[in-house]
């Protein structure tokens, strides 16, 4: 999409009026250590198919699926969110998660954006392998009223395995471009002196480097 179609077609939207009675929001949480393209691509696609009004990122605080791993500082991780996602107006970053003491978990989140955000109607965004997990997340139940789910594609991992997933549970799956990027080897990369360009975005390889992240 060229700059003028974007901008074009933000402007009909805008003009497009109550089209939904309420606010439609997504939340891309993550562990973002540190976000890549792969995160911006699943929140775009997602905020495009079901034309959410803004997207926000919660970076995790202390992740629960990762008790046993090193995670970089959440000051790091949340400034790196924040400059990744500056250029687009529909993304935002909430501080809930890391500003909450304790294990992050998605009914926390949810609740703490739902009370936030009384209005809107919530779209919790995860990648095919996360969303594998899903009924065993803590408080499971309650989540299903506080927002839908929807769970995108990811090179690596097999399709989104929601048919296991009861019917009434409002998780969709989605097909996204498939991009192989994984914090996991942008962090190996850095620290063996490897590029990341293109990986993630322009300013969280300089914050990676201006501030000697993952170097080993
Ligand atoms: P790590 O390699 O450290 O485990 P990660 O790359 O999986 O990190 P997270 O911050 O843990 O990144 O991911 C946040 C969310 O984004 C998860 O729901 C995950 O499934 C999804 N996600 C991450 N990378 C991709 C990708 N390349 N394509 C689609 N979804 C992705």
């Amino acid at each position: 999409l060229s700059l003028p179609q974007y901008n074009a077609r933000r402007a009909r939207r805008s003009t497009r009026g109550n089209r939904h009675e309420r606010p439609r929001i997504g939340i891309m949480g993550g562990t973002f250590d540190p976000i890549h393209n792969g995160h911006l691509v699943a929140a775009s696609e997602v905020a495009w198919v079901y034309d959410l009004d803004e997207v926000i990122f919660v970076p995790t605080g202390r992740p629960v699926f990762k008790l046993d791993k090193q995670v970089t500082n959440a000051e790091d991780r949340y400034l790196m969110t924040v400059i990744a996602t500056a250029s687009n107006p529909q993304f935002t970053v909430s501080r809930v998660d890391i500003d909450r003491p304790g294990i992050t978990y998605t009914i926390d989140t949810l609740r703490d954006l739902h009370a936030e955000y009384p209005d809107a109607e919530l779209f919790f965004i995860t990648g095919a392998d996360a969303v594998a997990e899903i009924l065993h997340w803590k408080d499971a139940d309650g989540m299903w009223d506080l927002a839908h789910f929807v769970a995108v594609t990811r090179p690596g991992y097999s399709q989104p395995q929601t048919a296991s997933i009861p019917i009434s549970k409002k998780v969709d799956a989605l097909e996204i471009p498939a991009l192989a990027i994984s914090s996991t080897d942008v962090r190996g990369r850095a620290s063996r002196g490897e590029p990341v360009w293109y990986l993630v975005p322009d300013g969280v390889v300089q914050y990676i480097g201006k501030h000697g992240l993952y170097q080993g």
